[in-house]
């Protein structure tokens, strides 16, 4: 924190150094989406540090418990290769913890050392190491590219690669791969499909794995999750709906040219209007109206923000976290007459700037936007200090800039360690919109209540 009060308001364009970054390493990604498929144990190739990392991040972030495996790779295999190591992993974690589906991603040494994990598994498959009817899928996930993000694409396209097949018999369903959303976004994402009176098929689906209830029994694979033989019936659905291009794209890709069914790639139903594009997709796939109870939600939503829309009207806001959720996040902010001026993500990719200059259009001046390499927070507080905004939206990571400039803070995003609440109640949809409102709102009012003057105290807002 000290760190941050001499953090200067003079920018100095940087090219090898990233201060306090916005994203974390891609296989924290590949693990949250493996655990969305039931009965998965996810398994990290490399050293024991690694996954150590990568579950305590998730498990902080989740206060679930994280299963994951790990080839523990000493200085033998560091030198040799992790070959033998991942072989005596798989047949260890079949008959110790019988998972249906082991899900392998790499790490920055095993992609190093250059381990062909496809190899080794049709080596462990020629030596009769995977039982009958269980899976071992994979996905590259090197740290030194791509971030928490690419690294849940990447294993979100392997559910594709290795379970998907081509239809032979077209079923009434469609796919949705929800993105990387809480748990409970992915229940409510779907819960919009359901009362459409569509079928789905979503995958993954951490829902019921990272906030299954409390039952007084550890079970190892909680009942949530999207199964093996869903996944394998993905190919013989009609339409895919993959929302947040960053995250579900790939995968939608690669399952219309695999198994040539259409994708629908949308922005994440975060606020009112990528919401509306995502019910009326759901409307022109079902062929029916939207039915009352959506329109209902919607209403109370629009009623909120008429009612509240002089406590949000020109208030500048300062963004980082993921691409798929800036987007959206930036265009439901700019419907509420705020100005999102400062966005910042970690996380590579072509379309980013592009699109927040599409959403923002028109309705924001001065915009600043930056992406990838020395993209961080560090560069976020010397905007603010050079010209400050009046709340912040983002991950944890932004604690310490709001408190050293007293600004109020929402946080959203992954990860939040410090506050409770995300993984169980939802953002995404009309519902979450309500709340993500609620929780700005409530920041700007309980800072003007703390920071105003004694005789501009209101007892009614
Ligand atoms: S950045 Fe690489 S070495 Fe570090 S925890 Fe992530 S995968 Fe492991």
């Amino acid at each position: 924190m000290a760190l941050l009060r001499h953090t200067t308001g003079e920018i100095k364009e940087r090219s090898a150094l990233t201060v306090n970054p916005a994203k974390t390493c891609q296989p924290i990604g590949a693990m949250y989406a493996a655990l969305g498929i039931h009965g998965c144990l996810p398994h990290s190739h490399g050293s024991q540090g690694c996954c150590s990392y990568h579950r305590s991040t998730l498990t902080r972030h989740y206060k679930e418990p994280v299963m994951a495996a790990t080839s523990s790779f000493t200085e033998g295999s560091s030198v040799f290769g992790g070959q033998a190591n991942l072989l005596q992993a798989i047949t260890n974690i079949f008959s110790i913890y019988d998972p249906q589906v082991i899900a392998v991603h790499t790490t920055c040494l095993s992609e190093t050392i250059g381990d062909d994990v496809p190899q080794i598994v049709k080596k462990a498959q020629d030596e009769g190491k995977i039982p009958a009817g269980r899976y071992v899928i994979h996905a590259n996930t090197p740290s030194y590219v791509g971030s928490h993000v690419t690294g849940f694409a990447n294993m979100v396209k392997a559910m594709v690669d290795y379970f998907a097949t081509p239809s032979t018999s077209p079923r009434k369903q469609i796919n949705l791969i929800p993105g990387w959303v809480e748990p409970a976004d992915m229940r409510e994402i779907r819960s919009l499909a359901t009362e459409m009176g569509l079928a789905s098929v979503m995958f993954p689906d951490t829902s019921g794995v990272l906030d299954a209830p409390q039952t007084g029994r550890h079970e190892m694979y909680p009942a949530g999750g999207v199964t093996v033989e869903q996944l394998k019936t993905i190919g013989d659905s009609s339409v895919t709906v993959a929302l947040g291009p960053t995250t579900s794209g790939p995968a939608a890709r690669e399952l219309d040219s695999k198994c040539k069914v259409r994708a629908e790639v949308l922005d994440l139903p975060i606020g009112l209007r990528a919401t509306d594009r995502y019910v009326d997709t759901l409307r022109r796939i079902a062929h029916v109206p939207v039915p009352a109870s959506i329109m209902e939600q919607r209403g109370r939503l629009v009623d909120l923000i008429t009612d509240m829309h002089q406590y949000c009207y020109g208030k500048r806001v300062a963004l980082w976290g993921d691409p798929d959720q800036l987007v959206s996040l930036a265009e439901f902010l700019a419907d509420l007459d705020m100005k999102p001026v400062y966005l910042v993500t970690g996380t590579p990719g072509k379309r980013f700037e592009e699109r927040i200059g599409e959403v923002l259009a028109g309705k924001v001046e001065g915009v600043k936007c930056r992406q990838g390499p020395c993209s961080d927070m560090f560069l976020m507080h010397q905007w603010i200090k050079n010209e400050p905004v009046d709340l912040l939206i983002g991950n944890t990571y932004g604690k310490y800039i709001s408190r050293d400039e007293n600004i109020p803070f929402v946080r959203h995003g992954f990860p939040i360690v410090d506050r409770v609440g995300h993984q169980l109640l939802p953002t995404a949809g009309y519902r979450g919109a309500i709340r993500l409102l609620e929780q700005i709102l409530n920041a700007l009012m309980d800072h003007q209540d703390r920071t105003c003057k004694e005789e501009s105290v209101e007892l009614v807002m």
